[in-house]
């Protein structure tokens, strides 16, 4: 082999070295994709599976403290967030008077505590 096509061996041994790199970069990304799509269907499914556990179980007493604690958070934040909601209702219902700022009912024509047109 002469030396022109020793060099050009050579070339190309590092060629195909970068391109097997490259090929094992994009090889690694489409895994760690497809790892994280097979884990966001897991979560989804694992929220279905505690939805079903609690709607079925939510009142059962024989439950272990650990699951009782569980339950709990989640039947607070349902009072939470009816609360929230309620106040955002009660929010939409009314308009603040842009003289005085006191809260009167979106039917109101004038503000109940200032008389200022509404
Ligand atoms: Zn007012």
């Amino acid at each position: 082999m002469g030396l022109f096509e020793e060099t050009a061996v050579k070339a190309k041994d590092a060629f195909d070295a970068v391109a097997k790199k490259t090929n094992e970069v994009i090889g690694i990304q489409k895994l760690k994709i497809s790892a994280a799509r097979v884990e966001s269907q897991m979560s989804k499914d694992y929220e279905i599976l505690g939805r079903m556990f609690f709607d079925e179980k939510a009142d059962d007493e024989d439950l272990g403290e650990a699951y009782k604690t569980v339950i709990d958070g989640i039947k607070e934040s349902k009072e939470e967030l009816a609360e929230i909601n309620a106040q955002i209702d009660e929010q939409k219902r009314t308009r603040n008077c842009p003289n005085c700022g006191a809260k009167n009912p979106d039917t109101s024509k004038y503000c109940g505590e200032c008389g200022e047109k509404l």
